[in-house]
């Protein structure tokens, strides 16, 4: 985190109240008095997320020959963390503070405030008492079957890439397929972070989105290179400003000991710039371990005998990460005709409504019959809703705060020549359709592609 965010940044509380009013996300077990960095989404909050998913493995899997899918399971058998290094090296240094109780991250000190008012650094006042650094493993523990027993411990996966190595050979096979080829994979990872915080940002239970490609080791640079400008490729594409995108390259010394080369895209979170996403080229570290500990093994032979383990590059994120950068990049507030309107000008492929149908007139039966029933035919094919509650100003503020790009609105002149008002989230600028071409118009609007009309 550095440099401080230019002014017109959104703060989180903004974006946490806003996801609260319009139920995207509560805290979790609420009437329990809450779980500390621990979410529910609702409605509109787990529409956004398969969105993002859904774009995600179309980019990744759908779009391209040479990856594949993957769901392995959650809990692996305990050996795959040993072969990962997780259970040894999985940890963050951790120290107390014996005064106000508090734990901190030893690395990330300067980001923590201590438990005392005013609150400062911790270590900073009189009255810090802290212990020394000691490190604190990050996995999640748990014991399969009925019986407590030595041999059934295991753990919930901190990552959803070891699912993709201990199949390398499943797909291989399989799959026919030969190096460079991938393993895509979407799931919860589960992490017992020692400071989660920011909303979103860094929770104990998140889905990871990562993708595994396999290369000859000697195209390893190029696919790295290649995958972070991919990656950056599809921020772009869904919307967010390059301005709030940055490409951070790790030194020798903050890259894991595994890792070739490792670059973090950043965006300007309200915290600042901060890790959305990790591109590293993890070399055969993984496949090598598992080979070893497991003693199969774990390459590519080609039909003329040549052998070889594959380099790995690993584009690694969180639905969370990416979903808190698009609120943030989206939301605007502004003054329109002397009424102010919050907007989440979210890329339309990303918000969870694509439209909204209003009669104009909630009471008028006419109107009611043909929202309905362009409501049935349009819910067919996309998140739409109906709405006839209400002053039909209120009903499209409430569309522009969960991000609907479109509006169409059954009127008077529905009634006379069936056209109806299009009306759009970003400009405001309103045009009239034959209801019978709605349809097609939205399959249209959704499949062009879309920049913000924020600007870079
Ligand atoms: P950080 O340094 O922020 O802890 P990391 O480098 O440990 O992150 P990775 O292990 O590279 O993260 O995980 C890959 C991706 O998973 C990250 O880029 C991020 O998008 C996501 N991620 C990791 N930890 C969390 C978390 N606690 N909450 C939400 N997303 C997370």
């Amino acid at each position: 985190m550095s440099e401080q965010p230019p002014t017109d940044l959104v703060t989180m509380d903004k974006i946490v109240s806003l996801c609260r009013r319009r139920g995207f996300v509560f805290p979790s077990s609420e009437i329990y008095g809450g779980l500390g960095s621990t979410f529910d989404y609702g409605h509109y909050g787990v529409l956004a997320k398969n969105n993002i998913r859904e774009r995600w493995l179309r980019a990744m899997v759908q779009e391209r020959d040479d990856i594949v899918a993957l769901d392995s399971a959650i809990i692996l058998h305990p050996r795959v963390w040993e072969a990962s290094g997780h259970v040894e090296g999985f940890t963050d240094p951790l120290v107390d503070c014996r005064t106000c109780k508090l734990r901190f991250r030893a690395d990330k000190l300067d980001d923590a405030q201590c438990g005392r008012k005013p609150s400062k650094r911790p270590g900073e006042t009189p009255d810090c008492d802290l212990t020394e650094a000691r490190q604190f493993n990050l996995m999640f523990e748990t014991t399969v079957g009925a019986v407590q027993e030595a041999g059934s411990r295991a753990f919930l996966r901190p990552e959803t890439a070891q699912g993709i190595f201990v199949n390398f050979k499943n797909v291989l096979q399989l799959a026919r397929r030969k190096p460079p080829f991938g393993i895509a994979q979407t799931g919860k990872s589960f992490r017992n972070e020692i400071t989660p915080g920011n909303f979103l940002f860094r929770v104990r239970e998140f889905e990871q989105m990562e993708m595994e490609f396999f290369v000859p080791p000697a195209e390893a640079e190029e696919w790295y290179r290649y995958w972070v400008d991919e990656r950056l490729g599809w921020y772009l594409a869904h919307g967010l400003r390059r301005s709030r995108l940055r490409i951070r390259e790790h030194d020798a010394e903050e890259r894991s000991h595994y890792s070739q080369g490792t670059s973090d895209i950043e965006y300007l979170y309200p915290i600042g710039w901060s890790e959305l996403e990790g591109v590293a080229n993890r070399g055969d570290y993984d496949l090598n371990r598992h080979t070893e500990f497991s003693t199969t093994k774990l390459e590519f032979v080609g039909q003329d005998g040549e052998r070889y383990t594959p380099f790995v590059i690993e584009p690694a994120v969180s639905i969370e990460r990416i979903l808190v950068a698009m609120l943030v990049d989206a939301y605007d507030e502004e003054v329109v005709a002397e009424r102010e309107r919050t907007v989440l000008r979210l890329h339309p492929q990303i918000a969870p409504i694509k439209a909204a149908i209003l009669p104009l007139i909630g009471k008028s039966e006419d109107m009611v019959a043909k929202a309905r029933a362009l409501y049935e035919e349009l819910r067919q094919r996309h998140f739409v809703e109906y709405d006839d509650g209400g002053a039909i100003g209120r009903r499209y503020r409430r569309q522009d705060e969960i991000g609907t790009p479109f509006a169409f609105t059954i009127d008077d002149q529905t009634l006379e020549d069936d056209t109806i008002t299009i009306r759009e989230r970003d400009s405001l600028a309103q045009e009239r359709l034959p209801i019978g071409e709605a349809s097609a118009y939205l399959d249209d609007a959704l499949a062009r592609p879309w920049a913000t009309p924020k600007g870079d």
